[in-house]
């Protein structure tokens, strides 16, 4: 005799009140604390065991996690984690979030789950609309600015193949400058084409450094496109948009603008104009799970002409075909290489709708606030220095006199006195500090703490 084997999906309000219990909790963390890194061994013996065959009492395995496993996180929503690009989900995106799970929403084809990708779709429109964008963009949310950068240099690479007659043995290759991120260098040896780098000016690409090296190159014809960056992730510096724009233009480029990071300050008025020429990009990405405070993981992609990249990503199966009779509906899945995808943009969607787009502005100029205001006070500060004027939230900085091992220590030491997270970053070879802020509640107080530790 077995047990009813449906006794996992009944109905168990105990559970419910448990997990609920539990996310309450942590959802009224205020402020939510750092937490440490992990002993790999201490964690195993956490664990050992737990995966038999009968199960364990749920308020034990909650409890298992809530003391030994998250405290083995460090919590990317505390305001004073301040490495790499934090999260800083708002509480109508979290909550949400636990919807789109609750209800298994996913977001694949219109005859599936049209009224999530109608309200998916309506956070895309916004986002193309703050970029200038025309009225035919469109695309999808995938699960971050990697899977984003890919999708669209897939779209790219076969839109020129297509273009110049050639088949997969075409040297194809892509403007960049050293400062483009680590997953666009990926997506080159993933879909087999080369970089033609371009030296940067002030750290940028530049119109006319793209020009001169397409007119210094042998073989300019291989070249196909070109990423521009909209906020470089250690620094936070926005290409030359509009000279990269014209350039492409000229020599039929696919212009594509990673702005994973920095593509949110489109809402922020202060610094718009810096994002000029964006409106020419044939493709953009921009992760909500960064600056538009979504949840993890959440990446907006937009193509100015979608049906480009329904030609290179709708998959051809037998199954599907019932997707692909309905004429112009969207199908989510057409547009990146992925097929079954969580409706990821919905908790975004959610709390746009609750809190309204100023809301947002607010929060993102509070961190461009935040980093200028920081910038002043390293300038002030006799024994750091300022490594660059911050354009974005991220502020790269100097304490006199310190090596490589200083940093290091310094930034364990931070993180065990749970005084902050800042973990150093490289600028030209040499090691040193870096500040990124997102967090709306992250507070000068907080960055003078941080860097009184320095003295
Ligand atoms: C973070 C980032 C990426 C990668 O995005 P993921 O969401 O981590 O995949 C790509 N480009 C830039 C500029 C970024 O800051």
């Amino acid at each position: 005799m077995y047990a009813a084997p449906d006794r996992m999906h009944k109905p168990d309000n105990e559970l419910v009140d448990l997990v609920f219990g539990y996310m309450r909790e942590r959802l009224q963390y205020d402020p939510v604390p750092l937490d440490h890194p992990g002993d790999g061994a201490h964690l195993r013996e956490a664990l050992a065991g737990l995966l038999n065959d009968h199960g364990n009492n749920p308020a034990d395995v909650l409890k298992l996690y809530d003391h030994e496993l998250s405290r083995a996180v460090i919590s990317a929503d505390s305001p004073r984690y301040l490495s790499f690009i934090p999260c800083a989900p708002t509480k109508a995106a979290l909550l949400f979030d636990m919807v789109v799970s609750c209800a298994s929403l996913q977001g694949i084809s219109w005859l599936e789950a049209a009224g999530a990708i109608a309200a998916e779709n309506q956070v895309l429109r916004l986002i193309a609309d703050r970029a200038g964008l025309p009225a035919s963009a469109g695309g999808t949310f995938v699960s971050g600015g990697s899977a984003g950068n890919l999708s669209a240099l897939v779209v790219a690479r076969d839109t020129a193949r297509r273009r110049l007659g050639v088949g997969p043995e075409a040297r194809l290759r892509i403007a960049v400058a050293d400062q483009v991120h680590s997953s666009v260098k990926n997506t080159f040896n993933i879909i087999g084409v080369e970089p033609l780098l371009v030296p940067a000016v002030d750290r940028r690409l530049t119109g006319p450094a793209l020009r001169a090296a397409l007119a210094a190159d042998p073989h300019p014809e291989t070249v196909i496109a070109v990423v521009g960056t909209a906020g470089t992730t250690n620094e936070g510096i926005i290409d030359d948009l509009a000279g990269i724009a014209e350039v492409a233009r000229d020599h039929d480029l696919w212009f594509h603008v990673d702005g994973a990071y920095g593509g949110a300050g489109l809402f922020a008025p202060s610094i718009r104009d810096r994002y000029a020429g964006i409106e020419h990009a044939d493709s953009f990405v921009v992760d909500p799970h960064k600056w538009l405070f979504a949840p993890f993981d959440c990446a907006a992609l937009l193509y100015r002409e979608p049906r480009l990249a329904r030609a290179v990503h709708t998959q051809d199966a037998s199954y599907l075909d019932v997707l692909h009779t309905e004429g112009d509906e969207w199908n989510p899945t057409d547009y990146a290489y992925h097929l079954t995808r969580r409706a990821r943009g919905l908790p975004l969607w959610f709390s746009l709708a609750v809190h309204g787009v100023q809301a947002y502005t607010d929060a993102i100029e509070a961190g461009l606030r935040l980093a200028r205001d920081t910038a002043r006070l390293i300038r002030d500060t006799e024994h750091l220095e300022l490594l660059h004027d911050p354009q974005l939230s991220a502020v790269c900085f100097r304490r006199k006199g310190w090596t490589h091992d200083d940093y290091y220590r310094w930034s364990r030491r931070l993180l065990a006195d749970q005084i902050g997270f800042v973990t150093p970053t490289g600028w030209d070879g040499e090691t040193v500090a870096r500040f990124a802020f997102l967090h709306p509640g992250t507070t000068m107080e907080t960055v003078e703490e941080i860097l009184a530790t320095m003295a």
